[in-house]
């Protein structure tokens, strides 16, 4: 695939855009430019060239148009909560930003779907579905600022991937801008449709390499207000099997989260964070365990059933169930407010979004974090995640500067470990920038070969965030 340099043809493109757009769509102020170059996975940013607003898809369209015309490379960015650096612009690009684009069109209570534009909030979506008495079942730590373009173009998964599916599980149709302007107009509302390719299923998931999404029809379910929160505490790490598979069972199709935090999690979080510590002594593995239905009283009813089985069983030894909403939402701020506490506390991160089959799930995390603390003493391991979804998280923090050459050994050992069980170097957070390297050890050369091939025919210039993924 062509290398793009930053333009071929730099002359009369700011001119173009501005006369198409409108002056106010294209901002070329440099202090602008910074304060928006770069993005959460806090991977370095570049000198981006230009930030283009656009109010509507045809802005979307006549924005690609031009700059593929002129061979300029675009960074397509959402909320920038990406944590994989897709969306930190490199020099010399366009930053097209969707923020403009945002609201939602209609809520159809009956098919159960809501059509959205993309620069939407997750947040701003989901309580446009409960004000109609519907759920949007995507829910993500970053909900107040990730869009719903950001989110599909991710894959996002989340907190309640383990009842209701990644983001892909939500999505019906979309609009999509390609390359060189044309409108993909593939806004389906209907569950069923094999009328030939899928073709949206193309465009989630491929982090703004193949198309910019700018609207979508995503599925709603009636609302599900009974919610109950649990935290409980494990006996050892390697319950965590145990007690996942007893509330699958117990709980059906009520177990709405399944989220695990490591000791040195919940230590960390308490002792630095701030964050009130659940239980008198820190155990093995806190999980919280969330259960959503109608009926509050049949599901914390179901709830209180699973926890005394634990209790007798030997797999639990302490658990507390949320008495209020404010209970649950300090329940959850724990696992939830993680990242915001790493750039405070820590002057550097090595962080990972990893997928492990639930069976070799507890024994790789356990030894992969006694061989960071067996290299790097003075780092600080953090490990929580999705387990529910066979997904850990694992954070190193640093609480001075790491050269990189400690950062790439550190990430060769967790990849290398992963890959050797048959993990995935992304469970959701995406390639990026960041995880390029390490993408041969999650799929085959054939597949990533058909990646490229995918890219050249959707993208013939590499104009589009290019230089993410493949
Ligand atoms: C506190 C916190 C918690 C998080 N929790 C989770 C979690 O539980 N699960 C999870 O999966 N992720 C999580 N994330 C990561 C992040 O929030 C998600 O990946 C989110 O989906 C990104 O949305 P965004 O709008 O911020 O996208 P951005 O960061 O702006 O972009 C992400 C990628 O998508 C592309 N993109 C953005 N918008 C579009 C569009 N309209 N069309 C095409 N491409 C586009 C960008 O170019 C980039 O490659 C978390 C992040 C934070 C900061």
């Amino acid at each position: 695939m062509a290398t793009l340099t930053p333009s071929t043809r730099p002359d009369g493109l700011e001119s173009e855009l501005r006369k198409s757009l409108g002056e106010g769509s294209v901002i070329d102020d440099p202090e602008v430019l910074a304060a928006r170059a770069d993005d959460w996975s806090g991977w370095p940013s570049g000198t981006p060239r230009l930030l283009v607003t656009p109010s509507d898809t045809g802005g979307v369209a006549r924005c690609l148009s031009i700059c593929n015309a002129h061979r300029v490379a675009v960074v397509v960015q959402g909320g920038r909560t990406g944590l994989a650096g897709g969306a930190a612009a490199r020099t010399g690009e366009v930053m097209l930003a969707l923020d403009k684009l945002a609201g939602v069109e209609d809520i159809d209570t009956i098919g159960g779907t809501m059509t959205v534009r993309a620069g939407t909030t997750l947040e701003a979506a989901q309580a446009a579905a409960r004000g109609r008495g519907m759920e949007l079942e995507i829910d993500l730590g970053a909900r107040g600022s990730c869009q719903i373009g950001g989110v599909i173009a991710t894959n996002a998964g989340g907190i309640r991937v383990i009842g209701t599916g990644m983001t892909r599980a939500h999505v019906l149709g979309l609009e999509v801008v390609l390359a060189d302007g044309t409108v993909l107009d593939d806004m389906n509302t209907m569950i069923k449709n094999n009328s030939g390719f899928d073709l949206k299923q193309l465009f989630i998931g491929s982090e703004g390499t193949l198309g910019v999404v700018t609207r979508a029809v995503l599925r709603l379910s009636p609302e599900r207000p009974g919610v109950v929160t649990a935290l409980a505490a494990l006996a050892t790490t390697g319950d965590a099997t145990t007690a996942l598979a007893t509330a699958r069972s117990a709980l059906g199709s009520s177990l709405s989260a399944f989220e695990a935090m490591w000791s040195d999690y919940v230590t960390f979080m308490s002792e630095r964070g701030g964050y009130s510590r659940p239980f008198d002594a820190v155990p093995p593995l806190s999980v919280i365990i969330e259960a959503r239905g109608r009926d509050e009283s049949v599901e914390r009813s179901k709830l209180e059933a699973l926890l005394a089985d634990g209790l007798e069983a030997g797999w639990l030894t302490d658990a507390t169930i949320a008495a209020s909403t404010d209970q649950a939402r300090r329940i959850w701020a724990m696992r939830d407010e993680g990242p915001a506490e790493y750039g405070r506390l820590f002057q550097a991160i090595v962080p990972f979004d990893v997928s492990i089959p639930i069976r070799s799930m507890i024994g790789t995390a356990d030894r992969i974090v006694g061989d960071i603390r067996a290299g790097w003493p003075e780092a600080v391991p953090l490990t929580y995640g999705h387990i529910g979804d066979a997904n850990l998280h694992l954070v190193v923090g640093f609480t001075a500067p790491i050269p990189d050459d400690a950062k790439l050994a550190i990430s060769t050992l967790v990849y290398e470990a992963v890959g050797a069980v048959g993990g995935a170097v992304s469970a959701e957070h995406g390639i990026g920038q960041l995880k390029k390297p390490w993408l041969p050890l999650s799929r085959t050369p054939a597949a990533i070969e058909l990646m490229r091939c995918m890219k050249s025919t959707f993208d013939p210039a590499n104009i589009l965030n290019p230089g993410r993924v493949i």
